[in-house]
């Protein structure tokens, strides 16, 4: 094995629910606009857009949940409640029939968004990575094993901040569903086991401040607590 000149970045990972060894994470995708109300929500029309993807770093990762600062340089820091798909296997050109034996299990997370960055972003025609990529941009529940979908197939997906409901919607309104997503990623990226793919949001997407108390929520898979501070 190779030397290294400096010591590497800290690997990160997920607990997994029931087991004491944890889920080594790869690779972070994102889906955009997969819920057709956030979709119009956000200004788009649903029925015309095939999925497209972004990415976050792993050091957006806030494993498990807990506590992360309100980050620099935005004003409008928002919540995005979604389903993540956490791969055992990967590979490239996925059929839809097949995608289903690369899934390991399930989790909660929130992408988080300097919407304001976003925003800017887009009417510059600039690349998304500042409004999507900052330290825990990424929290993300214990993993909930399981490649079977039936715990997905009509499962409420919710979250409150301060206690007060801001996003209810359900997995059944996903337009792309999770085969369909993993299959239409192979295509455009060399999957790999350790690979979580963050699967869009419904609608309700809004500010968090610092104080904030934030509880995700997905029936069957799991629930994610995330508090943000100064
Ligand atoms: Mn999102």
């Amino acid at each position: 094995m190779a030397e290294f000149v400096i010591d590497p970045a800290a690997a990160v990972s997920l607990p997994v629910t029931g087991r004491d060894r944890h889920f080594p994470v790869a690779q972070i995708y994102c889906v955009g606009r997969n819920y057709a109300d956030h979709a119009i929500e956000m200004g788009h029309n649903p029925d015309r857009e095939a999925p497209f993807f972004f990415m976050k770093p792993g050091y957006a990762l806030l494993s498990g949940g807990g506590s992360l600062r309100y980050p620099s340089m935005t004003q409008d820091l928002h919540h995005e409640v979604e389903l993540v798909i956490a791969l055992a296997s990967g590979g490239e050109d996925i059929k839809v029939k097949e995608a289903q034996n690369l899934i390991y299990g399930f989790a909660v997370g929130i992408d988080l968004t300097r919407r304001d960055l976003q925003a800017q972003a887009k009417k510059l025609r600039r690349p998304w990575d500042a409004g999507k990529t900052f330290l825990h941009a990424a929290p993300c529940s214990e993993l909930t094993p399981g490649s079977s979908m039936k715990p997905i197939h009509q499962a409420g997906i919710s979250l409150r901040v301060n206690g007060e409901i801001r996003q209810s919607g359900n997995l059944d309104q996903m337009i792309w569903k999770v085969p369909e997503i993993i299959a239409r990623l192979s295509e455009c990226f060399p999957l790999r086991g350790g690979d979580l793919i963050f699967t869009g949001t419904p609608a309700g997407v809004g500010p968090v401040q610092v104080g904030d108390e934030l509880h995700a929520e997905i029936d069957s898979i799991g629930s994610l607590r995330v508090s943000v501070e100064k």
